[in-house]
């Protein structure tokens, strides 16, 4: 038996003719393969790059225990109740105190600055009276406060990133607060796409009569981009076995994986069904979902293959549901899960159990609740729909319709991160 079928086959439920999207999802990953090649980009550039060594501290961050506050540096031994001290100088961050804190004395202190020896605890200046040289502290401080200890951010030799990681701007500040320039990550994954079908007309071109513009290579570039992956855009290609095969060839020659839209339902002018079985290994799915019924999933040459439906909103839910992971795992990243959030449905939803639907929905605050409401429309061509939305409301396989009230589950479209 073949590769891909063979996989497949060991998911349990697998039926390609009612596919549930957890199998298409199991089903999918069980196919594919982190690839390996590494390059070495500096610190600055490597947002949004996938960590390709593990981070391991050379150093304590912060290396000195240091003050968290503006006020004075004191020996906890000394206080109890109101404590006159003598203020014998001054720590600034970058600027430590050389001496030493004895019994009675105290160093004034700035935020950041190291802590001078003998002194344990940083009193905060607002509190202290100061007269000359002479620093009188409130009772019940206590011991220890106000200081940041060394290592409590990152300790020397405990690693704190893995291969694997996605970078964001909290990773890069991270690594630059040890002092490294530069990371291994792995190369960016090479995605080709195209979309097919005879009614399709490039933007630039005037639209004749039962055409559209190609919408689907605008999305697709757009959700490729945020990933990160190279992308090769080959453009609109006719219902036509000849240039589709050229198409598939090129894309196969150059790509990790191929992303095409249209073609993958049962229509008479698709074409793209049939090549796609002629060139590689290709499965035809019937998926339990809405939108995005038909979907084809498979390998030609050394590039996976996603083969969309055409329906744009289609486009986007299956791209989210399946490719984006897809991509997110062969480009060797970890921890790629969407979170489930739940929020109070604010109106009635029709559905049917038997499919895991994707409605579009807004989420909103209501007096502290987390709500939502659905955008409208929710046909599969109704690309307003996901413009106007800021989550998807995920209804799942076995329920039924919603009532005003009930929590429902949603992926948000946006994090900050
Ligand atoms: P298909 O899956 O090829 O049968 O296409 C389903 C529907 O999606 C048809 O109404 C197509 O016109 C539409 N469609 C397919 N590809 C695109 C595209 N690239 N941009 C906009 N609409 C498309
Ligand atoms: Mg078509």
């Amino acid at each position: 038996m073949s590769t891909i079928a063979q996989a497949v086959s060991c998911v349990d439920g697998y039926d390609p003719e009612a596919l549930r999207v957890e199998k298409a999802v199991a089903a999918i990953r069980s196919c594919l393969a982190p690839i390996s090649e590494t390059e070495m980009v500096p610190t600055r550039e490597s947002l949004g790059r996938i960590l390709a060594q593990a981070i391991v501290p050379a150093i304590d961050v912060p290396g000195h225990d240091n003050s968290a506050m503006d006020g004075f540096a004191v020996r906890s031994s000394d206080l109890n109740d109101e404590t006159t001290l003598k203020q014998i100088g001054t720590a600034l961050a970058g600027k430590p105190f050389a001496g030493k804190v004895g019994v009675g004395e105290c160093v004034r202190i700035m935020t950041g600055a190291v802590m001078p020896r003998g002194a344990d605890t940083v009193v905060v200046q607002e509190i202290c009276r100061v007269e000359g040289e002479r620093v009188a502290v409130p009772a019940r401080q206590k011991s220890g406060q106000n200081v940041r200890a060394a290592g409590e951010d990152l300790k020397a030799g405990v690693p704190v990133m893995q291969p694997g990681q996605f970078l964001r701007a909290a990773e890069i500040g991270l690594i630059a607060s040890l002092g490294i320039g530069q990371v291994e990550v792995k190369r960016r994954l090479r995605v080709a796409f195209f979309s097919t079908g005879d009614e399709l007309t490039s933007i630039g071109t005037p639209l004749k009569a039962g055409q559209v513009y190609d919408s689907n290579r605008y999305t697709l570039h757009g959700m490729l981009s945020r990933l990160g992956v190279e992308i090769f855009d080959l453009g609109v290609v006719r219902d036509d076995p000849a240039l589709l095969e050229a198409a598939f060839r090129k894309a196969a020659a150059s790509a990790d994986a191929i992303i095409t839209t249209g073609g993958v339902s049962v229509g008479e002018a698709d074409f793209v069904r049939q090549l796609m079985a002629k060139l590689g290994e290709v499965l035809f799915w019937k998926i339990a979902m809405r939108p995005g019924r038909p979907m084809a999933f498979g390998r030609i040459g050394n590039a996976m293959l996603f083969g969309l439906p055409g329906n744009p909103v289609a486009v986007m839910v299956t791209f989210y549901q399946f490719v984006r992971t897809a991509l997110q795992f062969m480009s060797g990243r970890t921890g790629t899960e969407i979170p489930l959030l739940s929020a109070v449905s604010s109106q009635p939803i029709r559905k049917v159990p038997g499919r895991t639907e994707y409605q579009r929905g807004i989420l909103f605050d209501e007096g502290g609740v987390c709500k939502v409401r659905v955008t409208g429309q929710q046909g599969s061509g109704v690309l307003r729909s996901m413009s106007e939305a800021n989550c998807f409301i995920v209804l799942e396989h076995e329920r039924g319709s919603v009532q005003p009230g009930e929590p429902v589950r949603v992926q948000p479209f946006e994090g900050l991160a």
